[in-house]
């Protein structure tokens, strides 16, 4: 991957953000085993061609200067050890910021900003720590619960005087309890994606289906019924009918806005999109129509 340094930044900045491709052949870490098929098909193939920016990336250091921070091994845990187990021809690898062996707790250390807790965003990390959990029981290990230390960098104390459903501290704690039954189902997932993975491995770049809805984080087209002078929405609704219904109940001055929706990952944060042919025809020409 090319680092690029357009503001001119100092070159310790640009080689702590530096980055090498983060799979060994044959070998899937649990957070790219997250992400979409097409795009770790595509990072991976071409890696060389990828390019960033130094200040695109600047968050990345945040998060690798906390981990080293934080990687003290007590008495009883271990730090920063990568586990592995084979699904198939491939291994699977994660490496775990800390395990407490003794009490079976897996810990993991997140920058995150407050929205993620605002809107309860923490499926991705459930996934991450479920599959953590799997390779310690592959190795042996007993695993109770996961829990994600969460330092929230855009926090504001303000804020939280303000409002008490915001976050009230600048560390938010995410944790579960890892049963049987949950290790059962994120081994069937574990083993449906590698699968999937391992079949369009196989195919062109463009033969590869797109990445799911969740996995581009689409937001869906919504439509806002709206009074002429007023800004905000009466309603916000999924679907378009049911919109020209209320607005023509409401009567005289009402009308329907419709809020297109969007492939998030896709247009913002994927890096790989301009090797991407869903990228190319339906969202880049789609954002593209929508600004004209
Ligand atoms: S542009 Fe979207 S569909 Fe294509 S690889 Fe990236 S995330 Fe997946």
């Amino acid at each position: 991957m090319k680092i690029t340094n357009k503001l001119d930044l100092p070159a310790g900045l640009v080689k702590a953000v530096s980055t090498e491709r983060h799979n060994e052949p044959g070998c899937i870490s649990a957070t790219t085993l997250l992400q979409g098929v097409k795009h770790i098909i595509l990072t991976d193939r071409h890696w060389d061609e990828l390019e960033d920016d130094v200040a695109d990336r600047i968050w990345a250091i945040w998060g690798t200067a906390v981990h080293s921070l934080l990687e003290q091994e007590g008495e009883n845990d271990f730090a920063e050890q990568v586990m592995s187990y084979p699904v198939g021809d491939i291994t699977l690898t994660g490496r775990i910021d800390n395990y407490d062996m003794k009490k079976g707790i897996i810990c993991d250390y997140k920058t995150a900003s407050v929205n993620k807790v605002k809107f309860n965003n923490f499926s991705d990390w459930w996934y991450q720590g479920m599959i953590y959990a799997w390779l310690l029981r592959k190795n042996d290990f007993i695993v109770n619960k996961c829990r994600f230390i969460t330092l929230l960098k855009d926090h504001s104390k303000i804020d939280a005087v303000r409002d008490h459903q915001y976050p009230q501290n600048p560390v938010f704690v995410y944790e579960f309890d890892v049963s049987f039954l949950k290790i059962l189902q994120i081994e069937k997932f574990i083993k449906n994606k590698v699968r999937e993975y391992v079949r369009c491995a196989a195919l062109g770049d463009g033969d590869i289906p797109p990445c799911t809805p969740d996995e581009r984080w689409d937001k869906a087209t919504k439509y806002a019924v709206k009074k002429k002078g007023r800004k905000t929405a009466i309603r916000l609704l999924d679907r378009q009918a049911e919109a020209e219904e209320m607005a023509a109940d409401l009567g005289k001055g009402h009308y329907v806005e419709t809020r297109p929706g969007e492939s998030t990952k896709c247009l913002s944060y994927c890096r790989c999109c301009g090797f991407c042919n869903y990228y190319q025809d339906c969202v880049k020409a789609v954002d593209e129509k929508i600004a004209v």
